[in-house]
């Protein structure tokens, strides 16, 4: 198949060709004839599938301006969940539109207000926004009464994140009649619930099977105990020489002392995450990419708009809270069929997390020690008997206060509910 098959016109066959893109991707083929034949859209297809190009390409084909009106109003809105995201697809609509006039405007938070507006009253086609300032634009009285095409991007995440208020208060804002392509990395009740709220007679693409990660990654876990994985994966990094390496934790405050760990050991870091502003977030990204950086410590906020070409590892320091998120972070990694490694760091504390995330993505992944690196047995043995007490202690205490139908504790029950309290809440 073809590009120039699937009905893309030709001032974009030209972008394609420049951007190195050959041959169209699965959901690429699948979706375009769809978008350009103006059906609504359900897709579920993962990080790394060629997904912007596969809304971005028909959306801008179908919207392409006859006119370079100020009065025009904006006629397609993409929405993402994070600054980075929307920075990157907002990039790849530029490097798509670029023989074409199309006005293209980024309409993040934590950049000022007032100069966006600005470019807003020049007149533009499509913008490209995160929920939250999308609606104070709307508030400020942008009109979104023209709008003919809605792309909700990342669905999964926006749920997530808190977003269904913003997106429930912004959808009534277009015009009864027009076009939504939902696109999500999993799938969930959630999303299928938004789904009947936003698509009409939608047509579903699965570019991939659910909840699976991409083939062209080499998984595995390293067993691990907790105090020795900073120095673990300083080894890792210094001894396989990884020029660039994607690392994840799962609070803010572990990924400030990592760095700082890393560092003594003479790492060159950088680190991105929900407490650094936009421009540091942008900067410290722009070095990673150049290889000034060689490790790039990220909580999950942050490694959704990550789009790194040739991106080899991730490892991941901390499962995270949300399994549906491991998918996404190694995802980073064996774009668009490259071959790329994830590997995740375990202690005996996550053993219970991996096992949620080898459910969810319907594999197993391999589970080995570095050599000079393997868990104390003495550590798990102590854990067996902590469980082990706690759960006489709960014994004696049903035995006295009879309460109705007490849940049977059982050590993994226990265990799940020592996950839950330690969990942090997500940045
Ligand atoms: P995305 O899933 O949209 O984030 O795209 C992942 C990566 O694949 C990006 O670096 C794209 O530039 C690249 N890409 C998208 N479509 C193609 C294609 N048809 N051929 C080669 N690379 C592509």
């Amino acid at each position: 198949m073809s590009f120039e098959k699937l009905g893309v016109m030709k001032q974009l066959l030209g972008a394609i060709n420049d951007l190195g893109y050959k041959n169209p991707t699965t959901v690429q083929t699948r979706a375009i004839p769809l978008v350009l034949a103006k059906s609504d859209i359900f897709a579920t297809a993962q990080t790394g599938t060629g997904k912007t190009a596969a809304f971005g390409l028909p959306m801008i084909q179908r919207l392409r301006a006859n006119t370079q009106d100020e009065n025009r109003e904006i006629r397609g809105v993409i929405l993402s969940p994070t600054r980075e995201l929307s920075m990157q697809i907002y990039e790849d609509m530029k490097n798509f539109a670029k023989y074409m006039d199309l006005s293209i405007a980024l309409l993040v938070g934590g950049k000022d207000i007032e100069s966006q507006q600005k470019i807003l009253k020049k007149g533009v086609d499509i913008v490209i926004a995160t929920p939250g300032r999308m609606l104070e634009h709307a508030e400020a009285n942008l009109s979104l009464k023209s709008v003919e095409i809605f792309v909700l991007d990342e669905a999964d995440r926006m749920l997530d994140m808190g977003f269904v208020k913003e997106i429930r208060k912004i959808h009534p804002l277009f015009p009864k009649r027009h076009q939504t392509l939902l696109f999500s990395a999993t799938y969930s009740e959630k999303v299928r619930k938004l789904s009947k709220l936003l698509l009409t007679k939608p047509a579903f693409i699965e570019a991939a099977k659910k909840n699976t990660t991409v083939d062209t990654i080499n998984q595995k876990v390293y067993l691990v105990d907790r105090e020795r994985k900073a120095e673990l994966l300083a080894y890792i990094i210094g001894s396989r020489n990884y020029r660039q390496v994607l690392v994840f934790t799962k609070t803010k405050a572990s990924a400030d002392e990592l760095v700082i760990e890393l560092k003594k050991d003479g790492l060159k870091c950088g680190i991105i995450h929900g407490d650094k502003t936009q421009a540091n977030r942008s900067k410290t990204l722009a070095q990673f990419k150049e290889e000034k950086i060689r490790v790039l410590v990220a909580t999950d906020i942050a490694s959704r708009g990550l789009d790194i070409e040739h991106l080899p590892y991730v490892i991941n320091y901390e499962l995270p809270s949300i399994p549906e998120d491991y998918i996404h972070r190694v995802g980073r990694t064996g774009r668009a069929g490259r071959n790329g490694e994830a590997i995740s760091l375990i202690d005996i504390y996550e053993k219970y997390d991996i096992k949620e995330v080898e459910k969810l993505i319907g594999q197993k992944i391999p589970q080995e020690t570095v050599k000079g690196f393997e868990p104390d047995p003495t550590i798990r043995r102590k854990d067996i008997e902590d469980v082990k007490l706690k759960s006489e202690h709960k014994k004696q205490e049903k035995k006295h206060v009879k309460k109705k139908a007490p849940k049977k504790v059982t050590a993994k029950s226990l265990k799940v509910t020592k996950k839950k309290r330690k969990t942090t809440k997500r940045d």
